[in-house]
C-alpha cells in the first residue's frame, strides 16, 4: 500500500481521493474517514460510496466521539447557529487535524504505506489554524518520530483557491462525481448544499470563478 487518504466525503478530499488514485493506482490507496459528532455525519455515507466509486483497496469509517466532550463548536452542536468569528467561523472543532492525521499515519504504518494525504488547504482559508502549512509540517515531524516511521504528508491542495480544485477535478474526469456526490455543506445537504452556510459560499464562488474562466454556462446544481 502506498497512501491513505484522509476522505471526509466533501469538495476537498474526494480531489485529493482522486489525485492519489491518479497518482499511484486505486490497489495501492486507502481512505479513512472519521465520525467525530459531526452536524454534517451524512458525509460519512458519501465518504462510502466515494471509497466505491474510485474502487480503493481499502476504506476504514473510524469513530472519536470524544470531542463534544472537551470542546465546543456549531459543527458539533445542530442547536449552535454557525457564525464567522472574528478570526475563524464557530465551525473550527480545536486540533481536528491533529487527530485525524496521527490516526492516519498509525493506519498507514499498520499497512505499510508511507504517505498520509489531506485536502486542507491554505489559500482559500477559512481560519482553521490547523490546515496551515506550519501546522502539517509540525505533525509530519510528530507522526515520524511517535511512530518511526517515514511517514509523508502529502497536501495537494495546500496552495490551490477552490476555482483551481474544480479545474484540478476536470482534468483529473471527475469534475461531475466532485460536484454531484460530495457534502461539504455544513447543513449536510450534498452537491451545491444550503447556499448560506460559510463552506458552501466558498465552494460556490470557487464553481462559479472556474466556469466563467472555461466559458461554461451555469451549474446544473
Ligand atoms: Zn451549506
Amino acid at each position: 500500500m502506498k497512501a491513505v487518504v484522509v476522505l471526509s466525503g466533501g469538495q476537498d478530499s474526494a480531489t485529493c481521493l482522486a489525485l492519489a488514485v491518479r497518482r499511484h493506482g486505486a490497489g495501492e490507496v486507502a481512505a479513512i474517514t472519521f465520525s467525530y459528532g459531526q452536524r454534517h455525519s451524512v458525509e460519512v455515507k458519501y465518504a462510502r460510496q466515494l471509497a466505491k466509486k474510485f474502487c480503493i483497496s481499502a476504506h476504514k469509517v473510524v469513530r472519536l466521539g470524544f470531542f463534544r466532550e472537551i470542546t465546543a463548536s456549531a459543527l458539533l452542536d445542530a442547536s449552535m447557529p454557525i457564525r464567522r468569528g472574528r478570526k475563524c467561523p464557530n465551525t473550527v472543532v480545536e486540533g481536528r487535524n491533529a487527530f485525524f492525521l496521527m490516526s492516519a499515519a498509525v493506519w498507514a504504518k499498520a499497512l505499510g504505506a508511507e504517505e498520509v494525504w489531506t485536502g486542507v488547504s491554505q489559500a482559500d482559508f477559512s481560519g482553521y489554524p490547523d490546515c496551515r502549512a506550519a501546522f502539517i509540517r509540525a505533525q509530519e515531524r510528530t507522526a515520524r518520530l511517535a511512530l518511526d516511521w517515514p511517514v509523508k504528508i502529502v497536501t495537494p491542495l495546500m496552495r490551490m483557491t477552490k476555482a483551481e480544485e474544480w479545474a484540478l477535478a476536470a482534468k483529473l474526469g471527475v469534475f461531475e462525481i466532485v460536484r454531484d456526490e460530495t457534502v461539504t455543506c455544513y447543513n449536510g445537504i450534498p452537491g451545491a448544499g444550503c447556499g448560506r452556510c460559510p463552506a458552501c459560499r466558498l465552494r460556490r464562488r470557487g464553481l462559479r470563478e472556474f466556469l466563467a474562466a472555461t466559458g461554461s454556462s451555469k451549474p446544473r446544481r
